[in-house]
C-alpha cells in the first residue's frame, strides 16, 4: 500500500493574507475583492519551506462572503486566482484548496445550510484527507482563529495557532487541549513544524 502523505492544512485570511479593515463596521474582515488581497510578510516563504519539508499544502477556508451577500461569486473566484498568482511569483502553490461557502443565515438561499464543512467542523479536512490520502495524525492544521484549532483537533491533526493565544481560549478547546505549536507568524510556525 502507498504510504500516506503528510499535509499542512492552512487557514487563509489572517494566516496567509492580511485582513482588511472594514471602515463601515470598524472591524477586520476578509478581502472582498482581489485588489484587497495582500500576502502577509513571510507567507510565501513559509509555504515553500513546508513544501520542501515534504508536506502537501492544503487550504481550508470558510468564505461566507458570497452567502452573506457581501460579494459576488465572481469576486470570490477572482480573489482565489489572485492568491495563486501571488504565490506563484515565489514559485509555490497549494496542492489543493477546499472552501466552505455556506452560512446558516445566508441571504443567498442556495448557500444557506448547516453544513458539515464550515469550521469549527472538520468536514473540509476530512474530505481533503480522503481525496488526497493524507495521514491526519502526522498532519497539522494552522490558523489564527480558535475555529481552526477546533477543526484540527476534531479531525485528529496536530494544531498550530498563529497570534497571541489567550489562556481563556483553552476553555473552548476539547478537554482544554492546547495547540501543539503557538507562533507569531506563519514563517515561525513553518520553522517549528519542520
Ligand atoms: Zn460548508
Amino acid at each position: 500500500m502507498k504510504k500516506k502523505s503528510r499535509a499542512v492544512f492552512l487557514d487563509r485570511d489572517g494566516t496567509i493574507n492580511k485582513m482588511v479593515f472594514n471602515t463601515d463596521h470598524g472591524i477586520l474582515d476578509s478581502p472582498l475583492s482581489s485588489g484587497q488581497l495582500e500576502l502577509l510578510s513571510g507567507a510565501s516563504r513559509a509555504l515553500s519551506l513546508l513544501k520542501k519539508g515534504g508536506f502537501l499544502l492544503v487550504l481550508i477556508s470558510n468564505q461566507p462572503g458570497v452567502a452573506k451577500g457581501k460579494m459576488k461569486m465572481g469576486d470570490f473566484l477572482e480573489i482565489d486566482r489572485r492568491l495563486d498568482f501571488l504565490l506563484s511569483k515565489s514559485g509555490t502553490r497549494f496542492d489543493a484548496k477546499f472552501y466552505c461557502l455556506h452560512h446558516p443565515d445566508a441571504k443567498v438561499k442556495s448557500l444557506r445550510r448547516r453544513c458539515l464543512c464550515r469550521k469549527p467542523k472538520p468536514g473540509l479536512i476530512l474530505r481533503a484527507a480522503r481525496e488526497l490520502g493524507i495521514n491526519l495524525a502526522e498532519s497539522y492544521m494552522v490558523g489564527d482563529g480558535i475555529t481552526d484549532i477546533q477543526a484540527g483537533l476534531s479531525a485528529g491533526c496536530k494544531t498550530v495557532f498563529i497570534g497571541n493565544f489567550k489562556p481563556e481560549l483553552w476553555n473552548y478547546l476539547k478537554g482544554g487541549k492546547k495547540p501543539d505549536i503557538i507562533a507569531k507568524s506563519l514563517l515561525e510556525a513553518a520553522r517549528s513544524i519542520i
